[in-house]
């Protein structure tokens, strides 16, 4: 036993150590299994408590624990949280003073640390393996696994290179823990990192306190004031954008309007961004608006509602971020608003973003399943889950089983939006955004489109049955569908691979009403 404690046990640690009464979910298992010497893989939600699971056997098994993290920013935090409650702890990265380090490599050796928090790019360098072989070590703990997976969302290449421990420490038992959980990702923890001996722990992902809920976009922050002043007046939520400019624009909107509400984003001074943490943390009904560079490691249990003004990236994204509301397991509201706007933007920055071809068509496929969870006419939390690998029941607690979306069949109108790209493309060799397509549509005149004798087209016109709102809802839908697709750098609009089905009449093409922006899912969640 090393340290202050003198718990032997997992149960003694837990309550003379970390003061807590009793285990959560499957810790006591997943601790036992490592203890005993045994490699395991967490799959467990954010919040679900996955530190405890390496932490207890580190202090339970002589030597130190070594406990690799990407997220440098929070190891300093992580460390003086330990050290407060008597566990001697430190870290290893590029933070430090070269004397800072060697110090830490002193009591390394002479078995002076329980944990010690590494960054993976130290951890690989032969240096530092050799190090590690010279001293007692009681396991390794691979926090955030997730960033070996190429076709995740976080892929980080030095966790690559992890697979070494595996040869070099053949006999220290290794813990990967992360909060995603595709089954492709846990599949490529478990070849990539070497854990084929490992006991695998899965949770159940559901929040069941978390209300689900994606309307589509119409003044969003006029939407988003309506949510905060109706159902969560006085409370602390954080509102996600997308920009550092909308960051600042959205949370001085909110503070004009009587919101208790505060910008973040990595633009901000350090200090600034601190004083906003601890305020976040320590007061009462604060609104944080930030980039998603906000929220990593901060543990608020009473965060009453999550807002998304802009689309994640992916799934794994959005559910990271909504997993920040309600982990004190009282209702809580995931809100998001979402348009036409964003599917266009998003591809195009896939487009024009840097990176491989794989990492575009992965940026792509990230997206494309965002897009499937928006449009949905089925349970949130079934298809969420579902793409996590688990199967559920319909659960009454999310708009669409709240407030069913009606649907229609809107198989002529995507015909009619499908033949005015293809004869503007074949006539005139024209290819056009959204805009001009609705005008054309529309049968609009302006200056527009009289310059280009749009008029004379034998679709001028055939679109005014429906509003230029429905015809944005369409639009929406079909993309999100790849009925159409938006290309290049001023997203223009083609057919898509799905086009072909819908030219040609086969079957139905139902796509859903959008709700009335004011509706509301049925009161508050359960
Ligand atoms: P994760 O890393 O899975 O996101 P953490 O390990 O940060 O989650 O734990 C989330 C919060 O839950 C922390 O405040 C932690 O102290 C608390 N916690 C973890 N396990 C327990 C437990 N058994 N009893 C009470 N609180 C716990
Ligand atoms: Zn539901």
């Amino acid at each position: 036993m090393t340290s202050s404690a003198t718990a032997t046990t997992s149960l003694g640690v837990l309550q003379e150590v970390f003061g807590y009464d009793a285990f959560r979910g499957e810790q006591a298992e997943i601790i036992e299994q490592v203890v005993g010497g045994g490699d395991a893989v967490v799959l467990m939600p954010t919040g679900g408590g996955k530190s405890l699971c390496y932490q207890i056997p580190a202090l339970l098994r002589d030597g130190t624990g070594v406990v690799v993290s990407p997220l440098i920013a929070l190891m300093a935090d992580q460390v003086a949280a330990l050290e407060a409650v008597g566990i001697r702890a430190a870290y290893l990265n590029s933070t430090l003073e070269p004397y800072e380090a060697q110090e830490v490599e002193r009591q390394l050796l002479a078995g002076d640390i329980d944990l010690l928090y590494m960054a993976p790019e130290r951890l690989i360098l032969s240096r530092t393996v050799e190090l590690l072989k010279r001293a007692p070590i009681a396991l390794f703990a691979i926090d955030e696994a997730h960033c070996v997976s190429q076709w995740g969302h976080d892929f980080r290449p030095d966790y690559m290179g992890l697979s070494v421990l595996a040869d070099a420490f053949p006999d220290v038992p290794r813990i990967a823990l992360t909060a995603t959980a595709t089954r492709a990702t846990h599949q490529e923890i478990t070849e990539r990192l070497r854990m084929e001996n490992a006991r695998h722990f899965v949770s159940n992902f559901d929040r069941p306190n978390i209300q689900y809920r994606i309307e589509s976009k119409d003044r969003a922050k006029d939407q988003l004031l309506r949510l905060i002043q109706s159902e969560h007046p006085g409370e602390a939520g954080i509102v996600y954008c997308m920009s550092r400019k909308s960051v600042e624009s959205t949370a001085a909107w909110l503070s004009a309007r009587g919101v208790d509400a505060m910008p973040y984003h990595a633009g901000l001074d350090a200090a600034v961004r601190q004083d906003t943490q601890v305020r976040f943390l320590r007061e009462e009904g604060i609104v944080v608006v930030a980039t998603i560079a906000f929220g990593m490691g901060i543990d608020k249990p009473d965060v009453r509602f999550v807002a998304h003004l802009d689309l994640p990236k992916s799934i794994e994204g959005y559910y990271q971020e909504t997993g920040r509301a309600g982990r004190d397991g009282m209702p809580a509201t995931a809100w998001m608003a979402y348009g036409l706007g964003d599917v266009v933007n998003q591809r195009r920055m896939i487009d024009q973003g840097g990176g491989s071809d794989l990492h575009k068509r992965n940026a792509r496929s990230h997206l494309d399943a965002m897009l499937a969870l928006c449009e949905t006419t089925d349970c949130r939390r079934v298809q969420l889950l579902r793409y996590f690998g688990q199967d559920s029941e319909p659960c009454g607690n999310c708009d669409t089983c709240l407030n069913p979306p009606k649907v229609w069949d809107a198989t002529v109108p995507a015909q009619k939006l499908l033949s005015t790209l293809i004869r503007l493309q074949r006539e005139r060799g024209e290819q056009f955004g959204s805009g001009k397509v609705f005008d054309i549509l529309l049968g609009r005149s302006n200056e527009r489109t009289e310059a280009s004798r749009h008029q004379e087209l034998s679709v001028w016109g055939i679109g005014q049955d429906l509003s230029e709102r429905e015809w944005r809802s369409v639009l929406r839908q079909l993309l999100a569908r790849r009925v159409v697709e938006a290309v290049g750098d001023f997203g223009v609009l083609v057919p898509g691979p799905e086009a072909g089905p819908v030219l040609r009449g086969e079957g139905t093409l139902e796509l859903a009403v959008d709700r009335a922006p004011t509706a509301r899912a049925n009161g508050r969640a359960r």
